[in-house]
């Protein structure tokens, strides 16, 4: 197991379409234990391949509330999601561990329903997923877009963050 670095914004790994994984080999499953283990330690909910320099559609979930909840971590290839029929927009505030410092409001979809591929090479599929899991898998399926929380804020909180991401930005080019 090892700590991966975390890439921040105004890398353009961040902003590349990532690619389908067609076999589930051992270096991947090592490297998403990797990734859990540094998403951990960051502390964060979810982690995408492209933050740690890899495009390629993986992502890592926990939202497990720390030191009360026993971890559930989720191993997700080829992540899918569709909303369920009884799905509404909600509001919610985001950050993400590639935009250290920035936070703002997004507009998701409720309930889900996600289907990947897991750590066996097995079809998954999660219906009813709500809350910050529902939300942390749209996040983390827009990284392997190359889109960022940031693209979705309103007009003002995108003016609110605008300097800190233009140094953030300026420290990654
Ligand atoms: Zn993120």
């Amino acid at each position: 197991m090892a700590l991966l670095k975390i890439l921040t914004y105004g890398n353009k790994v961040l902003r590349e379409k990532s690619k389908p994984i067609e076999k589930i080999t051992p270096e991947l499953v090592e490297l998403a234990k990797d990734m859990l283990e540094t998403m951990y330690d960051a502390p964060g909910c979810g982690l995408a391949a492209p933050q740690i320099g890899r495009n390629i559609r993986l992502v890592v979930i926990d939202t497990s509330i720390p030191d009360e909840e026993e971890p559930n971590p989720y191993i997700m290839f080829n992540p899918e999601w569709e909303p369920e029929a009884d799905s509404e927009s909600v509001v919610h505030e985001e950050g993400c561990l590639s935009l250290p410092g920035i936070w703002g409001d997004v507009t998701r979809s409720s309930k889900i329903k996600v289907r990947y591929t897991d750590i066996n090479g097995n079809p998954q599929e999660l219906s009813g997923c709500e809350g910050l899991f529902a939300r942390c898998v749209q996040h983390e399926t827009d990284h392997l877009e190359g889109q960022l929380f940031v693209d979705k804020v309103s007009a003002a909180d995108r003016a609110m963050n605008a300097s800190k991401l233009k140094k953030l930005a300026k420290e990654n080019s």
